[in-house]
């Protein structure tokens, strides 16, 4: 097998280390070579030399490792030293090439690129001729010769019937031909000898001519039963180190749940379609598939039937699949099929369409009838894939743009993804050192009493001047700092630097009421941190009781809601107040403000867009504000930015407002002005 000295260590071979044989028999470490075929598992009980003995050596074992590997067939080597428990012993070995799992080996080519390893048999002459003539009780000398050999070429091995009697002088076949004598032909993989079997010389006590014949007769047949009986074991022998071989490098490309190849295999097999298709065969799709929200069939229901559903829908998927596509499990619910023979888009997008159909039909899964549907992302081969890893990337992108999408469908990866994902990269990395360069700045919207037009607050919104790109928006870093883990630093920054604000407008006199920060739901995760960051920043800024307001979406309420969490009461008792910000897009349940300290409730834009268009919003929005004043919250809407707007809020109720009509997000400076 194809394997390096740690994964021999690691198996309990200790000292493992791989070996060569130097010209002069002794063993060495091996030479720097690209790859090594070093024994692995040998029938030699531990400790032997033989492990870690690198079957190549360039030279004469070399050359039936090369012709296995090219012919897919036994190959046996010349006669040579073998290296063994017992000493250095004259023999031959013969192998037996293995290729990786589920990748082609029908020509040369394929066979050299998709080798795994090979098995290997090691045949002693002494033990071969002995255990051939172990049953006979005839007396028999042995000449073994290679089948190439020159008749005058001396035998390779020779076994005389007793150690007393050496059949001296009969060395070469011309001189055996003159005697009575049996001759015959063994044959291991695609190498041949000669067996020549003789009475013992001085044997002619047996009889005259005829009877000398008459032994060799026998003896012949019988030698050809037994040598060809322990060809047949011993290649036997061979096909069962072959099969557990195969069995072991299956084992290592299956997953253990299903049976579907695992990420390995999918890889191996990934980059031989890349092989191909430069050789111009048809082109292939990688699709990615995962099951939605197959999380909470796990937390619902348990991990034994989440398992069971899993082998209902990869039967599914396999029967969706033709015979010659590839679908492997990658782990949880994430699966990857390879798809061929896919000349353009269609092609890929009704097999994905046919596999979100097949698996939204309904399960039964110990007496339930389950749903769950599929996401899918596609990546067509083009002559411009960057190879395997980049062609997965791709899916895997592709993938997230179909969950982003609502789930339930798939999305072919486009060169737009591509830049998104370049874009996203680099800002990311860019955006960790943006704090400490000084590169992010608030600006601030005013929140005024509707009636009066009075600034009863004012929404600190952050902003990144960026040094090439120049101003960037938050809709693009915010989302980007989320994943990054950037947006706990940055937060800490917003709040940080609104409350020092506050702090200096107290200083000149001109502090409006009230600031409102935006917080993000991976800040707020970070409970301890988050919570004491907001401890520190009020202290140091002197910050009053209400003076700050905590932005959340109503999202974030229902996730701290499942959390049975008190981070808001803490936050409150800390002295902020919160509000739920674009109340209206999301859930829309009144039923979470009911439940955490709320202060205030933010109409969503979307929903204020609509108002003087739309009864059914303008009634949602006069219900939201009815109830929440019930419940003693306070509302203020969003982007408003007309006058009607403004009038529908004054006759539904609401007092407060936001948006462009009153004023566009200024900077501190302009704000400042403002507030005086
Ligand atoms: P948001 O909290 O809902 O903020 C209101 C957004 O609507 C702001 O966009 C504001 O400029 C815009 N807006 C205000 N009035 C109007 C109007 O009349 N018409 C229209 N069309 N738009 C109006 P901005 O500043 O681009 O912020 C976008 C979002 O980015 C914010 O939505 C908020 O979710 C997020 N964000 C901004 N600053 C921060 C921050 O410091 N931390 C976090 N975590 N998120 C922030
Ligand atoms: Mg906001
Ligand atoms: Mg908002």
């Amino acid at each position: 097998m194809v394997t390096n000295e740690l994964a021999g260590t690691l198996d309990g071979i200790p000292g493992y280390q791989i070996k060569a044989v130097a010209p002069d028999g002794s063993l060495r470490p091996a030479p720097e070579r690209d790859e090594y075929f070093p024994v692995f598992y040998s029938r030699e009980t531990l400790p032997s030399r033989v492990y870690g003995l690198d079957l190549q050596d360039g030279g004469i074992r070399q050359k039936p490792l090369d012709r296995a590997r090219d012919s897919n067939r036994l190959s046996a080597s010349e006669n040579i030293l073998l290296q063994s428990a017992v000493g250095d012993r004259k023999g031959f070995f013969a192998v037996l090439p293995v290729y990786r799992r589920d990748l082609p080996h029908e020509t040369v080519e394929d066979r050299r690129r998709n080798l795994e390893g090979f098995v290997q048999g090691v045949f002693q002459f002494s033990v071969m001729v002995d255990t051939i003539l172990a049953d006979t009780k005839t007396p028999l000398d042995i000449f073994l010769f290679d089948a190439d050999a020159h008749a005058n070429d001396a035998p390779i091995h020779v076994h005389a019937s007793n150690v007393r009697h050496r059949p001296l002088g009969l060395q070469s076949q011309a001189t055996l031909a003159r005697v009575p004598h049996w001759a015959g032909e063994l044959s291991a993989g695609d190498k041949r000898w000669r067996l020549v079997a003789t009475p013992p010389t001085g044997a002619s006590t047996l009889g005259g001519r005829s009877g000398r014949g008459w032994i060799v007769l026998v003896a012949g047949l019988l030698v050809t039963g037994l040598a060809v009986t322990y060809m047949w074991t011993s290649i036997r022998d061979m096909r069962r180190i072959e099969a557990a071989t195969k069995q072991v490098t299956l084992l290592a490309g299956t997953d253990a749940l299903t049976g579907l190849a695992n990420r390995r295999a999918f890889v191996d097999r990934l980059t031989s379609a890349f092989a191909e298709s430069r050789r111009g065969a048809p082109s292939f799709a990688v699709l990615y598939l995962d099951i939605d929200d197959f999380k909470d069939v796990n937390d619902t229901l348990g991990h034994p039937t989440g398992d069971i559903l899993l082998q209902a829908v990869v039967e599914r998927l396999v029967k969706t699949v033709r015979q010659s596509d590839l679908v492997a499990r990658f782990g949880g619910d994430e699966f990857a099929i390879l798809q061929f023979g896919v000349a353009e888009h269609p092609t890929a997008a009704t097999l994905a369409s046919k596999i979100n159909k097949a698996l939204a039909l309904p399960y039964k899964v110990g007496g339930n009838e389950l749903r769950v549907t599929a996401s899918i992302g596609i990546s067509l081969f083009s002559k411009g894939t960057n190879g395997p890893e980049a062609m997965m990337m791709q899916a895997d992108l592709a993938l997230y743009r179909a969950k982003d999408d609502g789930r339930n469908c798939f999305r072919f990866h486009t060169g737009e993804l591509d830049q998104q994902v370049q874009l996203r990269v680099t800002l990311g990395e860019e955006l960790l050192s943006a704090i400490d360069r000084d590169e992010l700045e608030l600006h601030y919207q005013p929140q005024v009493e509707i009636k009066t037009g009075r600034i009863v607050g004012l929404e600190a919104l952050v902003r990144w001047r960026h040094p090439v790109r120049g101003m960037i928006m938050p809709s693009i870093f915010v989302p980007i700092a989320e994943r990054s883990g950037a947006i706990v630093a940055m937060g800490r920054w917003v709040l940080d630097t609104a409350c020092r604000q506050l702090d200096e407008w107290h200083g000149q006199n001109i502090a409006p009421p009230l600031v409102a920060v935006n917080v993000s739901a991976v800040q707020l995760k970070r409970t301890a941190t988050f919570e004491h960051d907001v401890a520190e920043i009020f202290a140091r800024w002197h910050v009053e009781p209400g003076a700050v307001e905590l932005e959340l979406t109503e999202s974030v309420l229902m996730e701290v809601s499942q959390m049975h969490d008190d981070t808001l009461e803490n936050l409150q008792r800390l002295g902020a107040s919160i509000a739920i910000d674009d109340f209206g897009t999301g859930y829309s349940s009144l039923k979470y403000l009911t439940m955490h300290p709320v202060g205030r409730l933010k109409i969503a834009q979307e929903l204020m867009l609509r108002v003087t268009s739309d009864e059914r919003s303008a009634t949602v929005v006069r219900a939201t504000i009815r109830l929440a004043h019930e419940l003693g919250i306070e509302v203020i809407a969003e982007g408003v930015e007309t006058a009607a707007q403004a009038r529908f809020l004054v006759e539904a109720g609401c007092g407060y407002a936001q948006g462009y009509y009153y004023g566009r997000p200024v900077n501190t400076a302009q704000t400042t002005e403002l507030l005086r």
